[in-house]
């Protein structure tokens, strides 16, 4: 056995989850459900399931058994299944392997196969009764994702008719009490880690200890505000959020009498509505200045700021020596080499620096890490059902994420947690996080129950272990009727049968199928990808007004974020061919990264439609339309009914739904920036209610594509359709 192998099997042997061994493998054999906590790195998800294979194998059922393990993130379930693959000294694909979304390596002999919750609901939908499954492990189950909570219905319900079947539920230290008696009081298993302290310091402590000063200027926020918290004290006062008013009664009653007066000042100045960078910046030279060596972790919202604070530090000299500094993203896109350099330990002298989303609070660890710095919010989808109209938002993260990130430090010595927020904040923190089922639209799991056949949409979801609101449920189930993927009786149509194979969201695959049936597929696998990989435009805060018109020549004269994203792959795949993509993608504002991701998601719908027989002959790949009408159409009928009225007013536009009546473009539209937009419709992606509600990605559309396209491919065919457009226009008339 090589060295490192042997490395990595006396790291087995001193995790805490191995002294438990034994005590797990004796409840898994004796019950049906068992909960398993423990702290994040103690061995759960890399350990565990291999312990069951092991013990399989020793019993000599090796052959017979198998073992699905399901993670939130595909992400995840890759690395967890290379890591344990290496740690049997196999490739994967031998005993251990992966499948997520359009991917994975799976071998003949595999028997423990980590997936996406995703996958294994996928695998449902073809085997009801999971044959020849026999244990299922349900990983970081206290995230309480969506997909995870509907997992759970329908593994309860299947425990009755497979007794032998094993479920193993695993979270991180909190909650387990819940999760065990809604399997009628399964056993929980703790097992007991050890972490070193972590000291804390909250914001009055950091401007305190720094010396930093908050101005009421120097924060804007994301959506280019510039308001401190002193400038917005009126609206907070109005608005008497949680949150401010206890930043008010803080700053008005005795608890920082203690502090500078120059503290006290400048953290009147914070504005909870934004990440300060400037603040991070000055907080991670505070730390490097220290002299302490061990990694920092830096806890971001998202993708987007984790991308953008990562250019700011690299362009700046506070941090001193780049050399001396290895500059680390980790969030759910990123690509594996960027992932294995997160578990390296660098070389001496080198300080690793990782700018990560909640992904690292619990289904990641990295060892080194001995400073935190939390920003305190996490981008989470919440869903106003009341305006069916779901939100992507920074919010504030639960006192149990505080707690988990604040762990993080404490790994292989005493660490320190650094919260860019007040105390005060902190204690006004929710204790958990709502369940992800409580905050999202429900479209693609009611699709999901109908095509289980898993009876009543509304009667199933009252099992859940949260059951979420009747008026959610109901309008999930009414935009799937608009839609046409449900008949009036909420059964199942054609389209929607064929929409639930499909792992896109309905309005995505409804393209997909629209463009497969008009032989129109190859430019709408581009728009499709796009709209589910992420924008591909970059608009840097300082260049902007010249990446507006980079994207704004892409769209022409046509009024239509998803035609511009069309033209600029088009173009790139151009550039490409004459190796000058890079420097097309400089002159157009554009993101390799994302333009590559979009071209690869494509591929994986050619063969996912191909596979499951929506498109057949290799061939047709060349005589694919490209006629703009039809693209365009068919943009519409996906995203229909997200629709809104424009109307032309002397020097402005102005636009309407009929849900939440005047609505707004976000600025990086295209058709943000039109003086009137010659058509009477704009189709959208995606609305997004900040202070407003604003339409991400437009389509200009005329009278006819909606009557066609809105129309006869839902409800009620034309009939239907023009009903319900004449709705439309009875309600923009008034
Ligand atoms: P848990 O699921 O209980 O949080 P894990 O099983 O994920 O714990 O991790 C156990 C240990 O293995 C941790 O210390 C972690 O850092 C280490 N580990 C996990 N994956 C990798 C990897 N890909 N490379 C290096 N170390 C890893
Ligand atoms: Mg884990």
């Amino acid at each position: 056995e090589s060295a490192e192998g042997q490395k990595m099997q006396e790291i087995r042997t001193s995790l805490p989850a191995h002294k438990q061994k034994e005590a797990l493998l004796n409840a898994i054999s004796k019950n049906q459900v068992i909960v398993v906590s423990g702290e994040t790195g103690c061995g759960k998800t890399t350990q565990l399931p291999q312990y069951i294979l092991e013990s399989e194998i020793e019993a000599a059922r090796g052959a017979l058994c198998s073992i699905i393990c399901t993670q939130p993130r595909r992400i995840s379930a890759m690395s967890v299944a290379e890591r344990v693959a290496a740690e049997r000294g196999e490739k994967l694909g031998d005993s251990v392997g992966y499948k997520v979304r359009l991917e994975g390596i799976k071998g003949r002999d595999t028997r423990l196969l980590f997936c996406t919750t995703g996958i294994l609901l996928r695998r449902l939908l073809l085997d009801r009764s999971l044959q020849g499954v026999t244990h299922v492990i349900v990983d970081e189950i206290h995230e309480r994702g969506m997909n995870e909570d509907f997992l759970l219905i329908v593994l309860k319900e299947l425990l009755l008719h497979r007794p032998e079947l094993k479920l193993i539920l695993m979270s991180a230290t909190l909650n387990a009490e819940l999760f065990s008696s809604y399997f009628g009081g399964a056993p929980m298993i703790h097992i007991p880690g050890f972490t070193y302290p972590v000291r804390s310091y909250f914001l009055e402590n950091i401007l305190e200890m720094t010396g930093y000063r908050l101005s009421a200027y120097n924060q804007i926020d994301n959506y280019g505000q510039e308001k401190s918290w002193k400038m917005q004290k009126q609206t907070l006062r109005k608005r008497k959020s949680q949150i401010a008013s206890a930043a008010e009664d803080a700053l008005e009653s005795a608890d920082l009498r203690d502090f500078n007066p120059r503290t006290r000042d400048s953290l009147s100045c914070w504005n909870p509505d934004s990440i300060g960078f400037n603040l991070i910046e000055n907080v991670l030279c505070y730390i490097c200045r220290k002299e302490r060596a061990g990694a920092i972790l830096v806890f971001m919202t998202g993708w987007d700021d984790i991308n953008s604070l990562k250019d700011q530090l690299q362009s700046h000299p506070l941090l001193g020596d780049p050399s001396k500094v290895l500059l680390l993203a980790c969030h759910g896109s990123m690509d594996s080499s960027e992932q294995k350099l997160i578990f390296n330990k660098p070389e001496e002298g080198i300080r690793k620096i990782v700018l990560a989303t909640n992904m690292a609070e619990t289904s990641i660890t990295i060892n080194d890490v001995v400073f935190v710095v939390d920003c305190g919010k996490a981008k989470e989808t919440s869903y106003d059902a009341l305006n069916n109209t779901p939100c992507l938002l920074p919010s504030w993260i639960s006192k149990a994420s505080a707690h988990q990130r604040r762990g993080r430090a404490g790994r292989v010595q005493p660490g320190e947690c650094y919260h860019l927020y007040p105390k005060f904040v902190y204690e006004s923190f929710a204790e958990y996080q709502l369940p992800e089922l409580l905050r999202t639209p429900l479209q693609s799991l009611c699709l999901q129950i109908k095509s289980l056949q898993l009876g009543s949409i509304s009667e199933f979801l009252s099992r859940a272990l949260q059951p979420p609101e009747p008026l959610s449920v109901q309008n999930a189930i009414e935009y799937l009727k608009i839609i046409g993927a449900l008949d009036d009786y909420e059964n199942l149509t054609v389209l929607g049968r064929n929409l639930s194979v499909l792992p896109v969201e309905p309005k995505l695959g409804k393209m997909l199928i629209l463009g497969a049936i008009f032989n129109c597929l190859d430019p709408i696998m581009t728009v499709v990808a796009g709209l589910s990989v992420r924008d591909p435009f970059l608009m840097p805060f300082d260049k902007k007004d010249l990446a507006e018109s980079a994207k704004a020549q892409f769209s022409g004269r046509d009024n239509s974020d998803h035609l511009a994203l069309l033209r600029a792959y088009d173009g790139w795949k151009a550039a490409e061919r004459q190796q000058s993509g890079q420097e097309y993608c400089w002159r157009n504002f554009l993101s390799p990264q994302t333009l590559r991701a979009i071209d690869s998601l494509r591929k994986q719908f050619y063969y996912l439609l191909r596979d499951s027989g929506m498109v057949d002959i290799m061939e047709k790949c060349n005589t694919w339309s490209h006629d703009e009408y039809l693209i365009r159409a068919i943009i519409c009928s996906g995203l229909f009914p997200g629709i809104c009225s424009v109307v032309n007013k002397e020097r402005s536009i102005s636009l309407k739904t009929m849900e939440d009546g005047p609505v707004l473009l976000y600025s990086n539209s295209v058709n943000a920036q039109e003086p009137r937009i010659p058509y009477p419709w704009l189709v959208f992606n995606e609305k997004v209610k900040v202070n407003s509600v604003f339409l991400r990605d437009s389509t200009a559309v005329s009278d006819s594509v909606v009557l066609l396209f809105g129309g006869t491919v839902t409800r009620g065919g034309l009939d239907g359709h023009l009903q319900m457009l004449g709705g439309y226009l009875e309600f923009f008339m008034k």
